[in-house]
């Protein structure tokens, strides 16, 4: 009951009263509110069952009210003092100014025992008698614990609404209603304009949806929730990505009571998102996709055309002379004229064909190209090619130079055959543009499976690797090495292929492969054992005899490189101080710390270190102070040419006098005549000599006879 309603009706009984005084106390204990009439001197008159059972336990014996715990805050420390503001509204306004309105103050009412405070507003007024005297002093007492529970829940609620998302609710009719502070900001538009909206309304002034309205309505409709990123237009040139939600509210027999709207302005994650993917999928240097994407791509493009019975065509396109350009005018120059290369192939390409550049100077295209025959979509390349050509093959300018720069192009219309993989086509078309390359008048050539003669090798004897069973096909062989004289100083080991059908392959050509396709590894354990059983017995017939075992730097990589090594040699209970691991300089160059580490543990094992083909890679010499090292190789191709050429000489010579320095054992490989053999023989140091001269590398049987003509 509201208090202007109260009144009214305490009035009306206060005339009844003065008819029928002895039920006046009735009335006013019908009240649901507690109620307490006051004399002009502030002692109760009448109390009523409501405010008895509020106030009882708080008043004396002459009911005194002085002694009620009221306090102004909820805490319960400052008390507020209901007599002194009784007290102050006895005093009647001689202005006949209104004293009909009660006046109200909000106070807490602490329990002594259970210590709680209720929250109450009091509401006070004074009765007057028709000539303006007071008779009464009317107090009533209202329970505000539910309202005050209920103010709470609309704060907590408006706190919530007004998070940083963007929020609002609709009627019934889908006009939004309460739109927050955070959707009007990213809107741009106040609550107003927004109450003037719908749902829909504002979805299609302002929301770029990835589906249509009408199709968002259905899953509304069907799961009552729809959640997607969209994005929004809040002006036409201004665009935030978000994820939109919207919540159905309805009755029982689904009809639509609300929406729930949230939008959640993700655009610092869009952006952000947009940069990681322009690093990984977009080349720095001109902007075109990288190989990965071109890959991507590719592979999407190849399934595609599988499925639809449909060709298209890959472009490989490489700049001629493009190393010489760089090397004659500079980086700067060759980057500018990459960029322009990628400008001419985005201007003469349609918007949805992939571009990349995915090495150097060497460009990818992908066309969205769609023929029903292989002969139609070898035409359209064709067509395209010469196009591609036309605007590639022209004089640069670039700064005060001009360069006239002519391109290659190879070209792969796929699908090409059964089983091909986009990895496949790649290297279609680069095989093509190799091709191209060699020709002299239109450099434009179509991929043909001659070219892939190379590929299907490769592939056989990758199979053939991996299948082989390696104590069957594979043998060491090993090449003596001579001391300087004449004696046996030991053997390196040289791994043989003999498979049934394909006869014998040289290592030059399987290790590489293997090293590619990581057969490499279980080879390379298959031959550390060998070797090192080998090892054991040769050492037993020639103590100090030394076996070198090649370690390709894919193995070398292994982070349990150095275990493994270990393991393998337990097994084999060889002396590592008769074994020596051969490193390319290559091994130590990528890597250099952990190269380090496993060199430093392998020579505290015992085991001694050889850099082999000395010389051929790396020109840097100082990473091999760091590293202890026994053993310098000297490549055979330095060999070959001494002592003809001064050059040679001058190379051998100086990497012996390095060799020198750090005290390392020197050897000579691919000595195969008497002439290298004495110029070796002539140097100051000691020099281990191998090559044809003295053995070619043999099987074990037959190696074994250097022990008996020794004997
Ligand atoms: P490499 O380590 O430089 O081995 C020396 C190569 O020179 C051997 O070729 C050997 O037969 C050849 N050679 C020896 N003396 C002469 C000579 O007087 N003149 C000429 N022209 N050549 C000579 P091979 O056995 O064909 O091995 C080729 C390469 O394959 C090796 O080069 C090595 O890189 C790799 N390789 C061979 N065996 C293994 C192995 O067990 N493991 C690993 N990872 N690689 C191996
Ligand atoms: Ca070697
Ligand atoms: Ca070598």
């Amino acid at each position: 009951m509201n208090s202007e309603k109260l009144y009214s009706q305490l009035e009306l009984s206060d005339a009844r009263l003065r008819e029928e005084k002895e039920s006046k106390s009735e009335i006013i204990c019908a009240f649901h509110e507690a109620v307490i009439v006051f004399k002009p001197n502030l002692t109760p008159q009448i109390i009523n069952a409501q405010a008895k059972l509020m106030f009882a336990k708080y008043l004396d014996t002459q009911q005194h009210i002085q002694n009620v715990p009221l306090y102004k805050n909820k805490k319960a420390t400052v008390r507020f003092d209901l007599h002194l503001w009784l007290s102050k509204l006895l005093a009647i306004p001689t202005d006949g100014s209104d004293t009909n309105t009660p006046t109200e103050v909000s106070v807490w009412l602490k329990d002594r025992e259970t210590l709680k405070t209720t929250p109450l507003l009091l509401s006070a007024k004074p009765l007057l008698t028709p000539e303006r005297n007071l008779k009464n002093l009317l107090l009533v007492v209202y329970d505000r614990t539910i309202h005050a529970q209920s103010d709470e829940q609309k704060r907590l609620m408006e706190a919530a609404f007004n998070s940083y998302h963007g929020q609002f609710i609709t009627n019934e009719k889908g006009y939004i209603t309460h739109p927050n502070d955070s959707f009007c900001t990213l809107t741009g538009l106040d609550a107003e304009t927004l109450k003037s909206m719908t749902l829909t309304g504002w979805l299609d002034q302002q929301v770029s949806l990835k589906i249509t309205t009408n199709e968002v309505l259905t899953t509304l409709l069907s799961t009552r929730f729809w959640s997607g990123e969209v994005e929004l237009h809040p002006l036409p040139n201004v665009t935030y990505y978000a994820v939109l939600s919207i919540s159905l509210l309805a009755d029982e027999q689904f009809n639509i009571e609300h929406y729930v709207v949230n939008i959640q302005n993700i655009t610092e994650i869009h952006e952000a998102q947009m940069a990681i993917e322009q690093m990984a999928y977009y080349d720095d240097l001109t902007g075109l996709a990288n190989r990965r994407l071109a890959f991507e791509h590719l592979d999407l493009a190849l399934k595609h055309h599988k499925r639809h019975g449909t060709f298209a065509a890959l472009f490989f396109i490489n700049l001629d002379r493009f190393k010489s350009i760089n090397d004659a005018f500079g980086r700067k120059t060759g980057d500018a004229l990459l960029k322009q290369v990628a400008k001419i192939l985005k201007d003469s390409l349609r918007e949805e064909d992939t571009i990349a550049r995915v090495g150097g100077d060497e460009f990818l295209v992908l066309t969205q190209d769609k023929a029903f025959s292989k002969t139609q979509a070898t035409q359209n390349a064709y067509h395209l090619a010469k196009k591609i050509a036309k605007h590639l093959n022209k004089n640069y300018h670039i700064n005060e130079t001009t360069l006239n720069s002519t391109t290659c192009i190879g070209i792969t219309v796929f699908p090409f055959q059964e089983g091909d993989t986009a990895e496949d086509l790649m290297l279609y078309a680069d095989l093509a543009m190799s091709a191209a390359k060699k020709r002299t008048n239109q450099k434009i050539y179509f991929y043909e499976s001659s070219l892939s003669e190379i590929v299907i090798e490769r592939r056989s004897l990758e199979h053939a690797l991996t299948i082989a069973d390696l104590d069957e096909q594979f043998e060491l062989h090993y090449q003596a090495q001579i001391g300087p004289n004449g004696q046996l100083h030991g053997a390196e080991s040289l791994i043989r292929w003999n498979h049934p059908e394909l006869g014998t392959i040289p290592p030059n050509k399987f290790i590489p492969i293997a090293e590619e396709g990581r057969q490499i590894l279980r080879l390379g354990d298959w031959i550390l054992a060998k070797a090192f059983q080998q090892s054991k017995e040769w050492c037993q017939k020639q103590p100090d005899f030394n076996l070198s075992i090649n370690i390709s730097p894919i193995q070398f990589h292994e982070a349990d490189f150095v275990q493994q090594t270990i393991k393998i040699l337990n097994e084999c209970g060889a002396n590592p101080k008769n074994i020596t691991l051969e490193l390319t300089e290559g091994v130590l160059i990528s890597d250099t710390q952990s190269a380090l580490k496993k060199i430093e543990d392998l020579t505290k094992l015992g085991f001694n270190i050889s850099i082999d083909d000395f010389g051929t890679g790396y020109s840097s010499l100082s990473y091999l102070q760091k590293l202890p090292i026994h053993e310098l190789k000297i490549d055979k191709s330095f060999i070959f040419r001494v002592p003809e050429s001064q050059d040679d000489i001058a190379i051998v010579e100086s990497i012996i006098s390095l060799a020198r320095n750090k005290n390392l054992l020197i050897v000579a490989e691919g000595v195969e005549t008497e002439q290298q053999a004495d110029f070796l023989r002539q140097q100051p140091d000691d020099i281990i000599m191998q090559g044809y001269l003295f053995s070619e590398p043999c099987s074990k049987t037959e190696f074994e006879k250097f022990f008996s003509s020794a004997e």
